[in-house]
């Protein structure tokens, strides 16, 4: 859940004296609607209307701000404009695939409004001084607001290519890093502890939180470059954790109770979404960010015994036609291709062809947490069909045929096999021992971590070639011929 910028703006305006006790209700059933509408999220059948739910808590925290008092519309009128108006372009231009890049954005975006929040805080005018804990929240606000800023520009710019994706190691890196950040909590608690001047070495506040903004920003930048773009997606995650912390810190320094709490479940759900992916690959969070993961290409050319074999769609559909159980397994290629329909489809035909059809889904398949779900949930493939993981591997060996929909690095064995791999002890779909494997991708090209994959030159492995939508498609008209 990320935060709209125009919403966290309105609400950093003050409540009047007169309607607090209303605007306060107000937010806290807005805090209620949150919980419910994230607890229905656990469900497909449910996660609609649980976004609906939410939605309207965050209506009615935006209605209740702005029926505060002293308020200028003017400003707030144009930010909506503006905000109502980029969003809506953006979401509509956004490609399903680039999705990830999207949320990079928006987590940035949360960040950047907090530290413009802060910010303001500490330089407005109207304010004679700031206590120690409201200037402990001016410097957590505006840190963690800026590290999650440019964190993500340099997050969204690997995604999109912009950037090189490799993890981009400099000399004495870890050591700067540390540096940096040794640096900011001095300057932070420079700014917290209110110290006296010391003879010529004055400290002025200003000069010193101007060095804690340039320095925390320059953190976001050097903390996300070292980090591989296979890992982006932690490290997605980890941003929007830090995008609620930041405007939870900002909700203490602008005394908004919506803020606080919202922040807090953007926080600790972003938080709980990363450590979930860093257990689907088998990591932990410090080797996600300071492993360098793929910066030496490691095992990318990595000699693999065998060839791959390829199968025409004629000989493919002929194994398919007589298969008595079929696990689909989508990946990344699915979402290029967009064959999703194509694939229900396929396993329409093969129920009515007295096939039993499943679809196995690998918690980081694509390019965002869910992508595969939310796919096949949109071609209103039945739920009682999609199987996670670790429900499927235990019984795979018995799978007659596993096709591979543009699938790579979540069904390549040497997770399981080779020592020496960067993903060796990352949980996979166990395809390579299914009887037999049918793989569709267009050609040659690697996954997101760039690695050879093993499956492909396995004996019970056949290359299907092509777009993955344009193979399915063809499949399905050889059933109908
Ligand atoms: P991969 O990126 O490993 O592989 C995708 C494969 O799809 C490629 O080998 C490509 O081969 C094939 N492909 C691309 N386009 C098409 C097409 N039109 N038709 C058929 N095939 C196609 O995907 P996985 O889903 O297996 O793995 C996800 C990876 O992405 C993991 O490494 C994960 O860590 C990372 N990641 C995951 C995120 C998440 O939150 N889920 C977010 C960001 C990264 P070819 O070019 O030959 O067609």
């Amino acid at each position: 859940m990320t935060l709209p910028l125009c919403s966290l703006l309105m609400l950093t305006q003050a409540e009047s004296e007169g309607s607090a006790i209303g605007i306060n209700l107000a937010y806290v059933a807005s805090a209620i609607l949150f919980i419910l509408g994230m607890r229905m999220l656990r469900s497909a059948d449910t996660a609609r209307k649980g976004n609906q739910l939410s939605s309207l808590g965050m209506l009615m925290a935006i209605v209740a701000t702005l029926l505060s008092q002293g308020l200028d519309y003017k400003w707030i009128a144009m930010g909506v404009a503006i905000g109502a108006f980029i969003g809506l372009v953006a979401a509509k231009k956004v490609k399903m695939t680039s999705m990830p890049e999207m949320v990079a954005l928006f987590n940035g975006f949360g960040g950047l409004a907090s530290l413009l929040v802060a910010a303001y805080g500490f330089i407005d005018p109207g304010q004679d001084g700031h206590d120690t804990f409201q200037t402990l929240v001016i410097c957590l606000a505006v840190t963690i607001g800026a590290v999650t800023f440019t964190g993500s520009m340099v997050a969204y710019l690997k995604l999109a290519g912009k950037i090189s994706g490799n993890a981009t190691l400099f000399p004495l890196q870890k050591l700067i890093n540390a540096l940096v950040l040794i640096v900011i909590v001095g300057l932070g608690v420079i700014l917290t502890g209110n110290l006296p001047d010391i003879g010529d070495f004055a400290i002025k506040p200003i000069e010193t939180f101007v060095w804690l903004v340039g320095l925390t920003l320059l953190l976001g930048i050097i903390g996300v470059l070292p980090i591989g773009g296979g890992d982006m997606p932690v490290v997605i995650a980890l941003l929007n954790s830090f995008s609620g912390l930041a405007a939870s810190a900002a909700g203490f320094v602008i005394q908004n109770n919506v803020l606080i709490v919202a922040g807090c479940l953007v926080g600790a759900s972003g938080l709980i979404l990363t450590v979930i992916m860093c257990k689907a690959m088998n990591r932990t969070l410090g080797n996600v960010l300071f492993g360098g993961f793929g910066a030496d290409g490691s095992g990318a050319s990595a000699e693999v015994e065998g060839e791959m074999k390829p199968v025409s769609v004629e000989d493919a559909y002929y194994v398919l036609e007589s298969a008595a159980s079929v696990v689909f397994i989508p990946g990344y290629g699915m979402a290029v291709a967009q064959a999703q329909h194509a694939v229900k489809e396929l396993g329409e035909i093969l129920e009515e062809n007295g096939c039993e059809v499943a679809h196995a889904i690998h918690p980081v398949a694509g390019r965002m947490p869910g992508h595969m779900n939310v796919l096949l949930a949109e071609a209103d493939v039945p739920y009682e069909q999609l199987r996670e993981m670790d429900d499927v591997n235990p019984t795979i060996a018995t799978v007659d045929i596993a096709v591979v929909i543009g699938a790579n690095d979540v069904v390549n064995p040497a997770a399981l096999e080779d020592e020496g791999s960067p993903i060796y002890g990352m949980p996979i779909i166990n395809v390579h021992q299914a009887r037999n494997v049918f793989c569709l991708k267009r050609g040659q090209g690697k996954g997101f971590s760039g690695l050879v994959n093993r499956l492909f030159f396995r004996e019970n492995v056949r290359m299907l070639y092509g777009d993955a939508k344009e193979t399915i498609t063809a499949l399905v008209a050889q059933f109908k011929d």
